[in-house]
């Protein structure tokens, strides 16, 4: 018997022993500085002479561990493995591949500070942001291991005169899940949980910047009782093995989240039916986003700031969810730009394991590079209220930036540059407020700050996009309340963390016996 689904709780860092805990996490994490990381395949762990270095993007000279990493071949042999694999995980009663995500979930939280350290360091997240990542891996755990419950038993239907009729789910078989870097624990946790409790075997591909992470999941899985060959973990350049994995013939699900260009190419080649494949392959894609929050010359200007400066630049800005297109109406354009400016200028940027500051680095130099590129390209769109250029050296850390007076249109206003870019927009009706907030390819979160029970209604409608906040942020989804993925180039239409997901990886079978 389980008890109904609650979110984990954040960490206090005010208070002296959590801070202390940090801390002593942190410094317990540097030690371990360098570390050989190996592959895992069919329960055997492999070391390869190639790996990954992963860098601390606070300071590029520090390599958080060496990760092995697989080539085409290995990747093929992780499919074929995983595919031995499953027969057996297959039947394994619900509610006992349910307590595997229960025990690791448990486990998580024994380590939190730990798991934290690793993603402050690896990934360059601000304490509170990467506490909010790790309990929301546990989240996800908790979650999806109900949800493994429900559809385990057999589901309502119509009965037939004569006929006992069920409909059961049952698992599909090898999912290869590639997830990004910028929730390293969370995203590479929850669709790696659901695959498995759903009974399917699973060939993990962590994001190349941030593969220590995902092999303390990894870590944490095992040491929940998953049997070995379940789970294999294959680091690689998604671009050198990332093809293997895909169209490999005895893969079955593609379960993605990352940018675009990527889920498309992914979706391509999933689509086409190599010699030796007997079904056709399910793509699950969560991908980027441009989002926007509207704000109406009936809102709160002040609560919208507040909300603006945090969903735009948590995280650098690197969130798929973040805020980086603000949309104004003429009336409180001035008052409202001034003041999220304002708590703009208070952000401080540096080293996230300094607990001071609101800011760390970007990710990697590539993404630092591109950014400022795009910071070139605002300041010719644009006026810039704010930053525009890097903050510090030697870590990635760049400015967070405001451009004002972008036309809607503008590039820095339609493509996703995942980095503390703000661009504001100024419109002189609602109805302008949302063509312009719908106006690009992509349809994931947007907010709307008003005080008007009609345009709240008609944004309940009319905003196009999978998660809408009203007179609150949009970033910061919970798992169980607010189900996350978004409409249009943003994905396949999926909602981790809600109700449906886990029939993604699930399909039905009816039986129907003759009395
Ligand atoms: P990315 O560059 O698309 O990479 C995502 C993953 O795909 C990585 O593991 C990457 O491996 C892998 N990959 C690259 N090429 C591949 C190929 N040919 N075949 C198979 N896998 C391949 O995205 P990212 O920079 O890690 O993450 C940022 C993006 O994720 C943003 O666009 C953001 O909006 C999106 N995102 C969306 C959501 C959502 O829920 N909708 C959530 C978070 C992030 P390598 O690292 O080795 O290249
Ligand atoms: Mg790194």
């Amino acid at each position: 018997m389980l008890a109904p689904f609650v979110n984990e709780t954040y960490n206090d860092f005010s208070i002296e022993a959590n801070r202390k805990g940090m801390l002593a996490a942190i410094a317990a994490v540097e030690g371990r500085f360098g570390t050989h990381y190996p592959l895992l395949v069919g329960g055997r762990e492999i070391r390869t002479d190639k790996e990954i270095a992963s860098l601390n993007p606070s300071d590029p000279s520090q390599v958080v561990g060496y990760v092995s990493s697989a080539t085409p071949e290995i990747a093929d042999q992780a499919v074929r493995a995983a595919h031995e694999a499953f027969p057996a995980w297959s039947r394994w009663e619900p509610e006992a591949r349910a307590r595997i995500l229960l025990r690791a979930a448990a486990i998580m939280r024994r380590r939190r500070f730990e798991l934290n350290a690793v993603e402050v360091l690896e990934a360059g997240k601000p304490w509170l942001e990467a506490d909010g990542d790790v309990a929301e891996a546990i989240d996800f755990c908790e979650f999806y291991a109900r949800e493994a419950i429900r559809y385990g038993g057999a589901q309502p239907t119509t009965l037939m005169p004569g006929e006992e009729d069920n409909a059961y789910y049952i698992p599909c078989g090898v999912t290869v899940v590639i997830p990004p870097w910028n929730f390293p624990l969370a995203i590479a946790c929850g669709m790696t949980t659901a695959a498995l409790v759903a009974g399917n075997t699973v060939v993990l591909k962590p994001a190349s910047p941030t593969p220590v992470i995902a092999w303390y999941l990894v870590d944490v899985l095992r040491e929940a009782g998953l049997p070995e060959g379940v789970l294999q973990y294959v680091p690689g350049s998604g671009g050198a093995m990332g093809d293997t994995l895909v169209a490999h013939p005895l893969t079955r699900i593609i379960a993605f989240t990352g940018s675009m260009a990527v889920g498309i190419h992914i979706n391509e080649l999933a689509a086409k039916v190599q010699p030796g494949q007997i079904w056709l392959k399910r793509v699950v894609a969560e991908m980027g986003g441009k989002d926007a929050v509207v704000v109406c010359d009936d809102a709160d200007v002040e609560d919208a700031a507040k909300g603006i400066v945090s969903a735009a630049f948590g995280y650098q800005g690197q969130k798929c969810s973040a805020c980086s297109r603000l949309i104004v109406m003429d009336a409180v354009y001035d008052d409202l730009v001034a003041r999220v400016v304002e708590g703009t200028k208070k952000l401080t940027v540096g080293p996230a394991k300094d607990v001071a500051n609101a800011m760390g680095p970007v990710i990697t130099e590539s993404a630092m590079k591109s950014i400022l590129a795009y910071m070139e390209i605002g300041k010719a769109e644009g006026t810039l209220l704010h930053g525009g250029g890097r903050a510090a050296e030697p870590g990635y850390f760049l400015q967070p930036t405001i451009f004002g007076d972008i036309p809607a249109g503008a590039r820095i206003e339609q493509e996703e540059i995942f980095g503390p870019v703000l661009s504001v927009t100024k419109v002189a009706s609602f109805d302008e407020a949302l063509k312009v907030a719908n106006g690009t390819i992509y349809g994931l979160t947007g907010a709307l700050y008003s005080r008007s029970r009609e345009r709240l209604e008609r944004a309940r409608r009319e905003f196009h996009v999978g998660n809408l906040y009203l007179n609150r942020k949009c970033t910061g989804a919970m798992v169980g309340a607010h189900p996350f993925g978004g409409f249009n180039m943003s994905g396949t239409d999926s909602k981790a963390g809600g109700r449906d997901y886990l029939a993604l990886f699930l399909q039905g079978k009816s039986v129907a016996e003759r009395l």
